[in-house]
């Protein structure tokens, strides 16, 4: 689902959205206030996550169904397979199909007993994100994204067992990566040396996380296995009090992060949005880019 080739070109980087399925009513209206804005950003494609077990399985549906509906962008589900039946998984790719979904983000999710505890697969189900992969492509019909960690994955062992699994899910026909969110653009390159010389030459896109609250993303960063580096502290500090300020300080640094990433030959990027415009718009403008009128598809 991803635009025809013709219509790239006219931004200096490509972009993603992602989303997650508001959990109230009053979450529900961020995003869709949002929307418009988010669509002027021309994303290449936008997605919207699945909880593990199929827990938001309603929401995510009914949030895709109207982003395809009302938006012209281009919409990806996330898909765990934790907690499923094989039979169970199929079934939701076939729903995925009949709702005109063409894209999924396939992933393993978390452990059911909660992050750090040890994953068990589901007797009858696909053990990891690269089985998962391989179903996918067996039924056919579908891009395919999957996740990858600069900073390794909390369960793994080593950084080489993360790429080790990157690699299974590019063999098995993944069409690109999109990683979890980092700050430290050396730690990115360093990982991308590594997953080069392992023979994987499946586009990584750098996941970006602009700053909305510097101590919540403390206390969840180190669950995905994310370091929040010190100069982060120092870039915040004065701006506790000062949410137009702190603001200010979360647009600059994702700004500088992207044109840094940019500056290293990068050229896509994957923004979790946390389902708000504010902030991804001020980034965005810093990097001066144009946005795209909606009903006449060109550049505003
Ligand atoms: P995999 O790719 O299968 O494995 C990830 C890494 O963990 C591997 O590199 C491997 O080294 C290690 N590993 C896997 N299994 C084991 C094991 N048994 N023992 C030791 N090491 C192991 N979660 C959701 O619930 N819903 C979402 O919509 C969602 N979207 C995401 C989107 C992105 C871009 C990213 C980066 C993550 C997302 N997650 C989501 C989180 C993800 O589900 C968790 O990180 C999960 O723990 C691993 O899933 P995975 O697909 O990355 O796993």
């Amino acid at each position: 689902q991803t635009k025809a080739p013709e219509q790239k070109g006219r931004h200096a980087f490509r972009l993603s959205f992602e989303f997650f399925p508001p959990k109230s009513l009053e979450m529900e209206a961020h995003l869709w206030e949002s929307v418009s804005d988010f669509t002027e950003w021309d994303p290449e494609f936008v997605s919207v996550t699945y909880g593990a077990g199929g827990s938001t399985k309603a929401p995510t549906f009914s949030t895709i169904q109207r982003l395809m509906s009302d938006t012209p962008m281009a919409t990806a589900s996330h898909l765990t397979c934790v907690d499923a039946a094989r039979e169970e998984t199929l079934a939701v790719i076939e729903e995925l199909r009949a709702a005109g979904v063409r894209h999924i983000v396939a992933l393993r999710g978390d452990p059911s007993a909660g992050i750090g505890t040890a994953y068990q697969p589901h007797p009858e189900g696909y053990a990891n994100a690269a089985d998962l992969v391989a179903a996918l492509k067996d039924v056919g019909g579908f891009e395919i994204s999957v996740s990858a960690y600069p900073e390794k994955h909390p369960e793994s062992t080593d950084t080489n067992a993360d790429i080790e699994m990157l690699k299974r899910k590019a063999d098995n026909g993944a069409d690109r990566a999109l990683t979890q969110f980092f700050f430290d653009n050396d730690v990115f390159e360093r990982y991308m040396d590594k997953v080069r010389a392992a023979g994987i030459t499946l586009p990584v896109v750098p996941g970006i996380m602009p700053i909305q609250n510097l101590s919540m993303l403390k206390r969840f960063a180190g669950r995905c296995g994310s370091t929040v580096p010190e100069f982060l502290d120092r870039r915040f500090a004065g701006t506790e009090d000062d949410a137009v300020a702190r603001a200010e300080v979360a647009a600059d640094v994702a700004a500088e992060q992207i044109q840094d990433l940019i500056r290293r030959g990068l050229g896509e990027f994957h923004i979790y949005t946390m389902n708000r415009s504010a902030l991804t718009n001020a980034v965005l403008e810093r990097l001066g880019r144009q946005r795209v009128s909606v009903k006449e598809g060109a550049v505003a």
